[in-house]
């Protein structure tokens, strides 16, 4: 197998397996007791997931679809949606979507709950949905306060309850509150709990085409004066790419000593935004690849599977690469190979985990894909042939054939 390299070949490796750990990675000459041929085969650490809502997904068209496919067509569906929901539509639909991702190599999840409902249903299902995955699957819960923590004042509380209630971290979402100054007090509040708790911090950030939301850099700011720096993680941030030039740079320096990960979600926003601009339109998402260049961690994020906020989905991280090779003009060699890291390592950077990678002594867990390098996976969007978890093999896949019946 093939491990993903820069410009130079690292050349074919066998991965050895004992007792749930990487034991030998290299050229293995001895039998093992079970083997399995990798030749024409990536092998790679897992797929993260850095940002998902598993308490949304598989509700598109309930009970109507987005027919503008925009976020507030979306939110007010979702409002309607969030009324029917119960501790079991939760958990059904996320453990369905779970298995999914599991098939599709992501063993790594960041889930946002959304907290703006009293009893915290979503959240207390996908609690014990992280407990009962455990032993396949690593799930962070972040409370997500969806309708603001300003504009829904029950929402502060509600997040400290969260805390309590074990998540890991918390989100703010500063640009739909109702102005500017309400926007900087619900990051405040954000920070001092996350402070308070020492959790992660996972902010919806300026996800709107408007050069004027600049909460990012007050995130990295306060990511700075906290001292939580890379537990800080700022979604979307799509609003940058209206930045001018000049505000930008500075931005981009503050995030890089911040140490602030920046979360790209290229499906999702690619189709909502730039609804409101006339011609020629925003591509949607963040500037990746400067904030790559400036040394920012980076991870782009599949996000929504068929919400009232993005009808389509399927969960698979390499068409969210593949796309982002698209919208950010990354398709040079090593910046494939590049993105291909924003949906394993870097995205691991963001979850901060602390076991993962091919290393001897890990966890065995990793993922074998047909291709030859990164240019295969992302142009091909290939099935894991097979998915490992700590030493266990949790999914296959046997690639689909086609079968010719002329001459040509
Ligand atoms: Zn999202």
């Amino acid at each position: 197998m093939r491990r993903l390299g820069h410009s130079e070949d690292l050349g074919p490796v066998d991965i050895g397996v004992k007792n749930g750990k990487i034991a030998m990675l290299g050229h293995i000459g001895e039998q093992g007791e079970r083997e399995i041929d990798g030749v024409g085969h990536m092998l790679l650490p897992p797929f993260v997931e850095s940002h998902i809502h598993l308490d949304t997904v598989l509700t598109a068209g309930e009970p109507a679809w987005n027919e503008s496919g925009t976020l507030f067509e979306g939110i007010g569906l979702w409002q309607k949606r969030k009324q029917a929901l119960t501790y079991e539509d939760v958990t059904e639909r996320a453990e369905k979507v779970l298995r999914m991702q599991m098939a599709a190599g992501i063993l790594h999840v960041r889930t946002q709950a959304d907290i703006s409902d009293p009893n915290l249903t979503a959240l207390r299902a996908l609690l014990a949905l992280r407990e009962r995955v455990k032993p396949y699957m690593y799930l962070q819960v972040i409370a997500f306060p969806q309708d603001g923590i300003r504009a829904c004042p029950d929402n502060e509380r509600r997040l400290e309850q969260a805390l309590e209630l074990g998540v890991d971290g918390i989100g703010a979402i500063p640009h739909l509150e109702p102005t500017r100054e309400e926007g900087l007090a619900s990051l405040e509040i954000c920070f001092n709990l996350a402070e308070k708790y020492g959790c992660f911090v996972h902010v919806f950030c300026d996800e709107m085409d408007d050069a004027h939301s600049t909460f990012l850099e007050n995130v990295a700011h306060l990511a700075i004066r906290s001292g939580l720096r890379e537990r800080v993680t700022a979604a979307h941030a799509n609003a940058a790419a209206y930045y001018s030039g000049a505000y930008f740079q500075k931005v981009q320096g503050l995030l890089a000593r911040s140490g602030v990960n920046v979360v790209c979600c290229p499906l999702i926003n690619s189709a909502m935004q730039g609804r409101y601009d006339g011609y020629p339109k925003g591509r949607g998402i963040t500037r990746i690849k400067e904030l790559w260049s400036a040394g920012v961690n980076v991870s782009i994020a599949h996000d929504d599977i068929q919400t009232p906020f993005y009808p389509l989905g399927t969960g698979n991280m390499l068409q969210a690469a593949h796309i982002a090779a698209h919208l950010a003009h990354m398709t040079g060699r090593e910046e494939v190979a590049e993105l291909v890291r924003m949906i394993t390592t870097r995205a691991a950077n963001t979850l901060q985990l602390k076991e993962y990678g091919l290393k001897l002594g890990q966890p065995a867990s990793f993922i074998m894909l047909p291709g030859n390098d990164a240019m295969d996976l992302v142009r091909e969007q290939p099935s894991c042939r097979y998915v490992v978890s700590q030493g266990r093999i949790v999914a296959e896949t046997v690639p689909a054939r086609s079968q010719m019946f002329t001459a040509l």
